[in-house]
């Protein structure tokens, strides 16, 4: 590179540089926050447990709670198993919601059950990060009122990290979360006629 070039980059560099760190000391409030994964796109559940195990990393408490279970178990939720940490709490719907139920009334039943695991988990201070994965669909579906699942996000302890997953993230949703993530599908391998893979989909 020649010296003109190379002067240009580090003069762009530097102020790349005072942009970020006027934005870090921009930064100074310390509280849990909301994380919604939102989207079409693969990477929403794997997300939250990529964060899920971040916290764990750092010695914190973590509690999950799955609001729908494929008929597969998924490694991370075995492998979490397989650990029987104290730290972590875990939770599944215990129908398993699925997309050709009939049965309301069974969904509605374990859908509340479930709700009663991660209202407890918002109410404690001793937990910092919650997954309330695939928690979109109970809102979609009206198995749990909207209204009083934003109460109880909005009302968590304040250093709690909350992460929720689920396709098209309700508007209200969204508001409240601090981090809102929409995951495009540009791509999945499904569509290109490979199968769901152990250690990728599962
Ligand atoms: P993952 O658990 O892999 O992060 P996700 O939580 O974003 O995926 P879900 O809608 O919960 O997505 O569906 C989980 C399963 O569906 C996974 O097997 C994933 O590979 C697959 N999947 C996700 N997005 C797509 C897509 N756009 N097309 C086809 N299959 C998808
Ligand atoms: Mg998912």
């Amino acid at each position: 590179m020649d010296s003109d070039k190379k002067a240009r980059h580090n003069d762009r560099m530097a102020r790349k540089k005072a942009v970020v760190d006027a934005a870090i000391e921009r930064a100074q409030t310390e509280r849990g926050v909301v994380i919604v994964i939102t989207g079409n796109g693969k990477g929403k559940s794997t997300s939250g447990f990529g964060t899920l195990f971040r916290a764990l990393g750092h010695g914190q408490n973590v509690g999950v709670v799955q609001f729908i279970k494929g008929t597969q178990a998924t490694g991370e939720v075995i492998f979490l198993q397989q650990c029987a940490l104290p730290s972590v709490q875990y939770f599944a719907m215990a129908t398993g919601f699925t997309w050709n139920t009939q049965n309301w009334d069974a969904d509605k039943q374990a859908a509340d059950e479930a709700w009663s695991h991660a209202s407890a988990l918002l109410a404690d201070p001793a937990v910092d990060l919650v997954l309330l994965d695939e928690l979109t669909y109970m809102l979609k579906y009206h198995f749990l009122d909207e209204a009083q699942v934003l109460d109880a996000i909005a009302a968590r302890p304040e250093g709690q990290t909350v992460v929720i997953t689920g396709r098209a993230a309700q508007p209200a949703l969204r508001e409240l979360a601090d981090t809102v993530s929409e995951i495009a599908a540009e791509k999945h391998a499904f569509k290109g006629g490979i199968k769901a893979r152990a250690g990728v989909d599962f």
